[in-house]
């Protein structure tokens, strides 16, 4: 996977250069992408995934992949898979190094029992309640749990116990013993393990305790000799806790660093709030077009080069912000505009009759299909008639002299036909406009005169008699606010206008060929991806993003 950011600077690879220079690490890099399989990976997600495999690209250094599976009420195999796919589809390249935090739950285990050796970790008979409260607040201390101090020899008989499933769920836990006066409340003497009886999804029904995640994390870490375990903000309190813990064992310490997480105006980024959407309906699965998840954005047609591009506009930052949903736009614009390939598509068509056209006459244009290309001249053959299709907003009945477009008695250029003028407006009982009757220049053909009259408005059309029928399916954002919690409940902020679907769309012929995942750009109109619905009778088409581009005109002023 190709990096555009290996040269562009971050706090981050400051840091890594400084351990590059010191040889604190030997020379090594190597990051990893912890997910906890308890959900789909989002945008969110990208940002983490983008910076550690690329961070470890730019290096010579390694990424794994490591599933944090140490919940196994919340984690499911769907989950693990689909995370895989979307690793994968990034670009992020963990080679062999597929791990999962159940694989060290025996290291854990034992190491636990090393602590508790050390007189370092008591079982506590306190109920989950109780130990909430026993804990204080960030301005009391806590105080100490009446079991703190049991002798080794009951702690290791316990916790053996706890292990082979003796005692319910909820009776007790293993707990670090530290310090409950800590002004750090991560050392108030943190759980390390619970008892659930539950069906693991890789270690079956072997586990009745299973690890806390700041127990796992950093042994996890420390195993696979990672160098910079790269994390988001909230976790800078742990950090001390987790060296902590590296300390007691003597074992490898790798060196965290904290980022700030990415936010979007407009979107969610909570795995249990997105649940939310897809349970409740709202949406119709985690790859609904507008959901913020990889698969929603892959099937609204972003590309994994679009996603890292936009990783590499924000960058990564020590303190949290929003980042305008624009600048993600920008980004599939800029790469879709490179090479999707141009046509025509009419979203809400207008019939006009070229009334001085030949009845059963059909000529072939030759248009080009990638003009923003001045190296590529591929051209596609698009038919003519006597009746086409044009944008319903290319007419306007009275039009201001500013209107560049159809109007009665205008001439406006058919890109890469003819001139045409309207002459006749055909309206139904109510008053809608439903047809025009036009007269085209057969002097004009291929959009130019012999005398080169000008003419201001050039406009997309499609011949209806080869016209392909589809269903369009154009998207706005999810939520109405940039903030979807300013006003509390995320689901009262729901855009009701997301998703509009145009049933009957005209398209031109060449677009009949398309498959599931091709994508175009519909001159004047957007970029539009072929969706997994699509069949060669009903044809479907997602707009991925409009051409307009409120961002990069806002940057330009
Ligand atoms: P959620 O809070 O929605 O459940 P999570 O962060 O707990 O998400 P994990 O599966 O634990 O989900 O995340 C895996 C990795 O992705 C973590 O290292 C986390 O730091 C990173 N990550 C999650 N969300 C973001 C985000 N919005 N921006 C950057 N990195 C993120
Ligand atoms: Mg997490």
């Amino acid at each position: 996977m190709t990096n555009e950011s290996a040269s562009s600077s971050n706090f981050i690879r400051t840091l890594i250069d400084e351990d590059m220079k010191t040889g604190r690490f030997n020379g090594r890099v190597q990051t990893r992408f912890p997910p906890e399989p308890n959900g789909y990976l989002h945008i969110g997600h990208a940002k983490s995934i983008c910076l550690n495999s690329g961070l470890a690209e730019d290096y010579g250094g390694k990424f794994n992949l490591r599933f944090d599976d140490t919940n196994p009420t919340k984690e499911e195999q769907e989950y693990i898979d689909a995370i895989t796919e979307d690793v994968h589809w990034l670009g992020a390249d963990w080679e062999d190094r597929l791990f999962y935090a159940s694989d060290y739950f025996d290291q854990l285990y034992e190491w636990a029992v090393e602590l508790i050796k050390q007189g370092k970790a008591y079982v506590d008979d306190l109920s989950a309640e109780e130990i909430r409260e026993y804990r204080g607040t960030l301005t009391e201390p806590g105080k100490n749990s009446p079991y703190r101090d049991r002798s080794i020899e009951e702690n290791l008989d316990l916790f053996e116990r706890m292990k082979n499933g003796e005692f319910p769920d909820g009776s007790r836990v293993l707990r670090a013993k530290i310090d409950m006066a800590s002004p750090n409340i991560n050392f108030r003497d943190p759980v390390m393990y619970r008892i659930l009886h539950a069906e693991h999804p890789r270690t079956g029904d072997k586990w009745k305790i299973y690890p806390m995640y700041d127990w796992a994390h950093g042994q996890s870490d420390s195993i696979e000799g990672i160098t910079h375990s790269i994390c988001t903000l909230e976790f800078e309190n742990n950090r001390p806790l987790y060296d902590w813990f590296l300390d007691q064992l003597g074992v490898y310490h790798p060196q965290q660093i904290e980022f700030a997480r990415l936010n979007l105006t407009h979107t969610l980024m909570s795995k249990r709030k997105l649940l939310r959407l897809v349970k409740d309906g709202y949406v119709s699965g985690w790859d609904d077009p507008r959901m913020p998840t990889i698969r929603g954005l892959r099937r609204r047609g972003y590309t994994p080069e679009a996603i890292r591009k936009f990783t590499d506009m924000i960058g990564v930052a020590k303190a949290n912000s929003v980042v305008e949903l624009s600048v993600l736009e920008y980004a599939i614009r800029e790469d879709l505009n490179a090479y999707a390939p141009r046509a025509m598509g009419v979203i809400r068509p207008l019939k006009i009759t070229v009334t001085n056209y030949p009845e059963n006459m059909v000529e072939e244009f030759e248009v080009p299909t990638h003009p923003q290309d001045k190296d590529n001249n591929e051209m596609r053959v698009v038919p003519f008639s006597r009746e086409i299709y044009i944008e319903q907003d290319d007419f306007m009945e009275d039009a201001p002299s500013k209107f560049f477009r159809l109007s009665q008695g205008r001439e406006v250029r058919l890109l890469g036909a003819y001139y045409v003028t309207c002459t006749d407006v055909v309206k139904d009982a109510a008053g809608n406009v439903v047809e025009l009757k036009c007269e085209y220049d057969p002097e004009s053909r291929g959009g130019q005169t012999p005398d080169n009259r000008k003419v201001k408005g050039t406009i997309h059309w499609v011949s209806a008699q080869h016209a392909v029928p589809a269903e369009l399916r154009l998207y706005d954002v999810l939520f109405t606010d940039e903030d979807p919690e300013a006003d509390g409940d995320f689901l009262e902020n729901i855009n009701p206008d997301s998703l509009q679907i145009i049933e009957n769309a005209m398209l031109e012929p060449n677009l009949a060929e398309a498959k599931s995942g091709d994508q175009f750009q519909f001159m004047r109109q957007g970029y539009f991806v072929v969706d997994p619905d699509s069949t060669p009778e009903k044809m479907v088409f997602n707009r991925t993003v409009t051409l307009r581009d409120s961002w990069q005109k806002a940057q330009s002023k």
